[in-house]
């Protein structure tokens, strides 16, 4: 069971019109318009709904659809995947396990080494970036 359950309403008033939509009402944005999809810093990207880590920027990469899209899940359990056969398409809807945002789709057609796809709105993912610490010499 999520842990971070929140009311409609509560939601509603703690996310901004656009990500509201994408998490709590399964909208998608319009393909290349997503602030994540051209970012090439290492990180970890975080759902925008609760802030659990759900993609690293490590399994990011370039799959010319216009949607951030990462080969897999920063753990194991950190998404859940449930059947979606909305507009008249078989897909696989990807959520966050943590609150149950509704973040994109998986597809089968990904890289090596998992082939998956996680095809993700930008407007669902908020982005950490990991800052490299400098070794300083003794
Ligand atoms: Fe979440």
């Amino acid at each position: 069971m999520p842990v971070a359950r929140k009311t409609e309403e509560e939601w509603k008033k703690s996310l901004a019109p656009e990500p509201f939509h994408i998490l709590r009402e399964k909208g998608t944005e319009q393909a290349f318009t997503g602030k994540h999809l051209d970012n090439k810093k290492k990180g970890m990207y975080t759902c925008a709904g609760c802030g659990s880590a759900l993609f690293s920027s490590d399994s990011k990469f370039n799959s010319g659809t216009g949607w951030p899209s990462f080969y897999q899940p920063a753990a194991g359990d950190s998404v859940t995947t449930k059947p979606d056969a909305s507009q008249l398409m078989k897909r696989t809807e990807v959520l966050c396990s943590k609150c149950g945002g509704h973040l994109g789709h998986v597809f089968d057609d990904g890289p090596a080494p998992t082939g998956k796809r996680y095809c993700i709105n930008s407007l669902a993912l908020g982005f950490k970036e990991k800052k490299e610490t400098v070794k300083k010499k003794p």
